[in-house]
């Protein structure tokens, strides 16, 4: 288990309930404390998605993006918007497989 330090006092986060991960740009994901990420918030820059990666908004924003991609792939428009959803949907999901790999995994819950 490696330690999560919050971006904004430093200080150890030790409960996942204490734990928001943010998207910061366009690849980089970082870690606050609830109430650090209050405080930072409206700095924060994410792409599309914004607000926290580890919440229930954002598995919810998964879940439409596999509806919507399931719909695109089966309906008559061109391929290359196809593919722009698909590589959308692989993109919102890595985000969420590496906020886990990367702090969730290591924060009790
Ligand atoms: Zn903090």
């Amino acid at each position: 288990m490696k330690e999560i330090y919050c971006q904004h006092c430093s200080k150890h986060i030790e409960d996942r309930g204490d734990l928001v991960v943010v998207q910061q740009g366009i690849w980089a994901i970082e870690p606050y404390h609830t109430k650090c990420y209050g405080a930072v918030a409206k700095g924060l820059s994410g792409l599309l998605v914004s607000g926290p990666i580890n919440s229930r908004v954002y598995s919810l924003s998964i879940i439409l993006t596999v509806i919507i991609t399931i719909v695109a792939i089966f309906l008559d428009i061109q391929g290359i918007i196809k593919l722009v959803v698909l590589f959308y949907l692989l993109y919102v999901i890595s985000m969420r497989a590496w906020s886990w790999l990367n702090y969730e995994r290591h924060v009790s819950t």
